[in-house]
């Protein structure tokens, strides 16, 4: 999908979807306020009905008034309106600025601020001030007067549903471009990984048709070392690859055996020793493990130590300087391979373990990689029920433990 074409399709999307919810919105604000006008419109009925009756109360009744035949008198009208609530109700001497009655007194304040009020003047008052009766329902009751219809559920729920739809599309969209970007800088790398190696063995094997290098037996070997070496990178990179996508299989399964870890260590270092002669490194071994015998798939086993070996060189400025450990504690065995490399920081540590993640390198170092390699490593531990730590500090180098459960 074109830049161009996503970005118009996002911002139709957004401007739609945006849209639907404001109108939803108004829609819905609008048959709130017009349920609250038919509650004022019913309250104002109703009160009117009771004024008529306090009006066409005989004057000898007068001396009979009371303020709850008022307050009963309200309730019942209200009820005949549709409206089954009991407000306080307060009667408010005007020109007093004072309550001549109320309710419940605790709640004159909200009696003072209601906008249901409304002028009449008490039996037997005789007085020129203005009186009112002023009804306060409370918060609750008016929420539940407002009678909100299954409609209104429905749009607050479409708008819900609206709402999450737009940001599972985004987040889906971001994804996919991010695995986009994934594949392509995957197959740059791998395309970079492997022609440096394929080029650098038709040089060796260039040297190797010239008589003069070829008679020569230390040039002849130093050669068919390049080559050798050469060779087993890409076989352990088409390996990481191949087997990282296996394992993705539910089915995958290990082949384990009785293995020597100390001979592998052994094997694979010996396959790096051009690489650090090249690079003026060294690699230091305390192979302690015994025994060194374990139940491993030794194919998984030697790619694994392969792929701590080679970041522990990829990731070293200068002058790599290796150590790689064995040990045991009689349950397990440890394998760690240290390296006084870039490092990195706590935050890329825990994710240096999933799939394609690459630490941001910025200036700091231009190492190609795929960044399967540790996933992997991770797996293949997994899949021999083992744990993998890493310690590590910028420019201090890192340390990769490995514990796998001893045979038996
Ligand atoms: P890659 O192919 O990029 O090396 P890995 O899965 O092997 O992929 O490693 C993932 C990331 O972890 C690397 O890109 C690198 O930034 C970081 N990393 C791995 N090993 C080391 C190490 N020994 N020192 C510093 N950083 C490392």
């Amino acid at each position: 999908m074109k830049r161009w074409f996503r970005v118009v399709t996002i911002s139709i999307f957004a401007i739609a979807a945006v849209s639907l919810v404001v109108i939803q919105l108004v829609q819905t604000r609008r048959t709130l306020s017009n349920s609250d006008n038919m509650f004022s419109v019913s309250v104002g009925n109703a009160m009117e009905d009771v004024l008529n009756q306090l009006d066409n109360d005989s004057p000898n009744a007068a001396s009979s008034f009371s303020y709850q035949d008022l307050d009963s008198l309200i309730v019942e009208e209200l009820i005949i309106n549709g409206i089954d609530l009991h407000p306080v109700v307060g009667v408010y001497d005007g020109s007093q600025g004072s309550f001549l009655y109320s309710s419940d007194p605790r709640r004159e304040d909200d009696l003072a601020n209601s906008p249901y009020r409304y002028s009449f003047r008490p039996q037997g008052v005789v007085s020129t001030n203005q009186f009112f009766i002023i009804l306060s329902f409370s918060y609750t009751d008016l929420f539940l007067q407002r009678n909100p219809t299954i409609y209104l559920y429905m749009s607050l729920f479409l708008i819900l549903v609206i709402a999450v739809m737009f940001f599972i599309s985004l987040r889906t969209i971001s994804n996919q471009r991010k695995l986009d970007q994934m594949k392509s800088e995957f197959i740059n790398n791998m395309t970079h990984e492997i022609k440096t190696p394929i080029s650098t063995i038709s040089l060796a094997c260039e040297m190797l048709s010239d008589e003069t290098i070829s008679q020569d037996a230390a040039s002849r070997a130093n050669f068919i070392g390049i080559v050798a070496d050469e060779n087993q990178r890409m076989r352990v990179l088409v390996e990481t690859i191949l087997q990282s996508a296996k394992m993705s299989n539910k089915n995958f399964s290990i082949n384990p055996k009785e293995v020597d870890v100390n001979a592998i260590v052994d094997k694979v270092l010996k396959s790096f020793k051009l690489t650090f002669s090249n690079r003026n490194g060294c690699v230091e071994t305390h192979l302690d493990a015994d025994p060194s015998v374990i139940v491993a798939d030794e194919l998984h086993m030697t790619n694994l130590i392969y792929n701590l070996v080679d970041n522990g060189i990829k990731y070293s400025t200068g002058a790599p300087h290796i150590i790689v450990s064995t040990s045991t504690d009689g349950k397990h065995f440890f394998l760690s391979v240290k390296d006084h490399g870039i490092g990195m920081s706590k935050s890329d540590q825990k994710h240096i373990f999933e799939k394609f993640y690459r630490v941001s390198t910025g200036d700091v170092h231009n190492v190609k990689g795929f960044g399967i390699g540790l996933n992997y490593v991770a797996q293949v531990v997994h899949l021999h029920h083992g744990h993998i730590t890493v310690e590590s500090e910028p420019n201090h180098g890192s340390t990769f433990t490995v514990s796998l459960p001893l045979k038996g």
